[in-house]
């Protein structure tokens, strides 16, 4: 006997942070990852890289893979020994045909479990400010699919017993048959005027809701060209959406923002434009390499504790000192005497994580202003000044501190290099001409992105232009663009803010 099993997960009704933990538990424990239509691609970043990823695309009216071979794939795969991960969308027992693979799996004798999910029907509707259940409201939760109730064929659908539900109805795939629907129910006494509502693409940035009643809703959602995936809710509960839609109020709902810092990094940006509604795509320009020669960094990690000052001016910089300082056997006790300056609040933090406190960070996040407050707050004369930097780190900084007369040590601690997936991506999102804004977190971001797909294709996509600070702003200039903002607070923040304060004003 293998030692295989099938996890039917719920993936949840679209936005990839309603995962359970239990569902991302096993998915970083999966050799295979069957999955659906609908799903967000970040929520396979939880499987290993090298974990197999099936597309098996089914949707109601369009079978990539029939259900009988998608039962056989997973019985197969948990027999040759592999974890597999069944990912469904919402929750895999609630219309998702969970119930059957799970069936096709008990007859096989194959291990499984299940883990549920958070399903459309009551997430779509919390993102729409409507309450599945209310005290005073509705007293009962009725889930239905839409799917075979029509005219032509026989109804499977008890229509009176639904009229005199004593609660909320929710239909899963009735945007077809959604004028049926409302006139089977109306035809059995359920009450013209009472309030129904459409959520199609629920808790995604695409979100949008038609409102009405029972009798308006279908024309309503006709004009609006509602398109499946929805959900369509009927009840008191939907009047009180009007006093509780929270979601489709986000100040940056459905704008799509390129994030073009690497991978390692963009997780802050993507988290809080996430929360405000946005829809990030990640096109990293480049990725952080370790130095071509790595002798000079470890060199300066060795004699670390001879410097009067270390000034790190990046999150990467104390990252890749640190991995040096680790590498030659030493801790950050190496830094005893010596003085730290970080270059803002990031690379500040970053340093806390090992247990220093920078002793001085400049008001403004630039090399000019590090070099400024380092000439206030010390002597610079004769100083040994440590700088750990990245590859194309301009000379600024150094000239500055040398000027005052220190000796400096620049090393180069970091590389950064053109990063070819990213350049993919963003080629791809700027050509849709779906871009409404694009980031830029360093003068890095810019050269590499402009490098792999051109300034055409960036001024061309029409796309707002956000930079962190001046010294990006410059890179974007050198290269013939303008940007839209710049933020005045040289941080992740900062920039967020900057592109929250535009958008306000348009
Ligand atoms: N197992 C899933 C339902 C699968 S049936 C769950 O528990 O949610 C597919 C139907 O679910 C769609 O036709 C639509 O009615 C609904 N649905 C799925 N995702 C949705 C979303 N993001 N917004 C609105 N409806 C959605």
């Amino acid at each position: 006997m293998s030692d295989g099993i099938v996890y039917l997960v719920g993936a949840g009704p679209g936005d990839p942070g309603l995962l359970t933990l239990r569902g991302r538990a096993v998915l970083a424990q999966a050799d295979a990852v069957v999955y659906d239509a609908l799903l967000s691609p970040r929520l396979l970043g939880h499987a290993p890289a090298e974990a197999e990823r099936i597309y098996v695309g089914k949707r109601s009216d369009r079978h990539t893979l029939p259900q009988d071979e998608i039962n056989a794939l997973l019985v197969e795969r948990a027999r040759a020994g592999q974890t597999v991960v069944r990912l469904k969308g919402g929750d895999p027992f609630v219309f998702g045909r969970g119930g059957e693979e799970a069936l096709a799996l008990a007859d096989a004798g194959v291990p499984f479990e299940v883990v549920p999910g958070v399903t459309a029907g009551v997430a779509a509707l919390a993102y729409a400010g409507i309450p599945a259940t209310h005290r005073d409201r509705a007293s009962a939760l009725g889930m239905i699919t839409g799917h075979a109730a029509s005219d032509k064929t026989a109804d499977p659908l008890d229509w009176e017993a639904l009229a005199r539900w004593p609660g909320t109805l929710v239909f899963y795939m009735g945007v077809k048959n959604l004028p049926h629907i409302f006139r089977s129910l109306a035809r059995a006494g359920m009450d013209a005027a009472t309030p129904a509502a459409a959520v199609r693409w629920g808790t995604t940035p695409q979100q949008t809701t038609v409102t009405g009643t029972l009798a308006t809703l279908p024309d309503r959602a006709a004009e609006a060209g509602l398109e499946p995936p929805a959900v369509i809710v009927v009840g008191d509960v939907v009047g009180l959406r009007e006093r509780l839609a929270w979601f489709e109020t986000l100040p940056l709902l459905g704008r799509r923002i390129l994030v073009t810092r690497a991978r390692a990094q963009a997780s802050r940006l993507v988290e809080q434009l996430d929360a405000l509604g946005a829809e990030t795509v990640e096109a990293p320009a480049i990725l952080i390499e370790p130095p071509e020669d790595s002798g000079p960094l470890l060199a300066a990690a060795r004699e670390a504790g001879g410097f009067d000052w270390i000034v790190f001016t990046s999150v990467n910089g104390v990252d890749a000192f640190f991995d040096a300082l680790a590498e030659t056997g030493g801790d950050a006790r190496a830094l005893a005497g010596v003085r730290l300056a970080a270059i803002g609040p990031a690379t500040a933090e970053r340093l806390g994580g090992h247990g220093l406190r920078a002793d001085l960070q400049p008001a403004t996040y630039t090399g000019a202003a590090v070099a400024e407050a380092l000439a206030e707050a010390a002597d610079l004369d004769g100083a040994a000044i440590l700088l750990p930097r990245a590859d194309i780190a301009p000379p600024d900084l150094a000239d500055a501190l040398t000027a005052g007369g220190a000796r400096v040590t620049e090393v180069t601690a970091y590389r950064t290099a053109a990063d070819p997936a990213g350049a993919e991506a963003a080629a791809e999102a700027l050509q849709a001409g779906r871009a409404d804004w694009i980031t830029f977190t360093s003068s890095s971001t810019v050269r590499n992105l402009v490098d792999a797909v051109g300034t055409d294709a960036v001024r061309d996509s029409g796309a707002n232009l956000a930079s962190i600070g001046p010294t990006t702003s410059a890179a974007l200039r050198e290269v013939g663009l303008a940007p839209t903002v710049e933020a005045t607070e040289h941080t992740i923040p900062g920039l967020v803010a900057a592109i929250l304060e535009y958008e306000r004003t348009v």
